[in-house]
């Protein structure tokens, strides 16, 4: 049993500070609108870490390339969000940045997919992040995303006993 919320706080602290300690201009809002009656739920917690792991890291990416195309007001947002629902927990991870292209939101869970340069992305993490929740922990992963506006990843997981 473990406390989704304090997860998905404390990776979030940790890729935002790993974020900053190579990048010291970037800043970004970080909102954590997390459920207080989430309770504890059922996981292999490093596993879902390297989830949210994945998605923070991705979100910040997002948001980082949108600022280099942006006007200078542009202010990079992640919110995330814990939710119970009858016999699973939500969690999403919002950002406002670059969105996914139409086209390529069928490919984005396939391993080795990815829009980085060389050497940046793997195009490893959605498709271990997807695997993780669906065939590990018998959850669901969704996104919905707007080009040019931004992306939100959900993953439910069931709560079991
Ligand atoms: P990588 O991060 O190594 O590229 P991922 O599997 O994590 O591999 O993601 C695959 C691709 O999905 C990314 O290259 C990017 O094109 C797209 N993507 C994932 N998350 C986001 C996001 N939050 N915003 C915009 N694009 C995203
Ligand atoms: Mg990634």
């Amino acid at each position: 049993p473990t406390d989704l919320n304090a997860l998905a706080d404390e990776y979030l602290r940790l890729a935002y500070q790993g974020l900053r300690a190579k990048d010291k201009t970037f800043n970004a809002d970080l909102r954590l609108n997390l459920d207080p009656n989430l309770g504890q739920v059922a996981m292999a917690p490093q596993e879902i870490g390297r989830v949210l792991l994945n998605l923070y890291n991705n979100a910040f990416y997002a948001t980082q390339q949108k600022a280099k195309l942006a006007d200078h007001d542009y202010q990079p947002q992640i919110e995330i969000t814990t939710h119970a629902q009858d016999c699973k927990v939500a969690l999403r991870v919002k950002d406002n940045g670059t969105g996914i292209p139409e086209e390529i939101l069928n490919k984005i869970y396939q391993p080795f997919f990815t829009t980085k340069p060389t050497g940046q992305g793997t195009g490893l993490g959605l498709s271990l992040s997807y695997d993780i929740v669906t065939k590990g922990h018998n959850g669901e992963m969704k996104v919905e995303s707007q080009e040019g506006l931004g992306t939100e990843f959900s993953i439910y997981l069931p709560v079991t006993g």
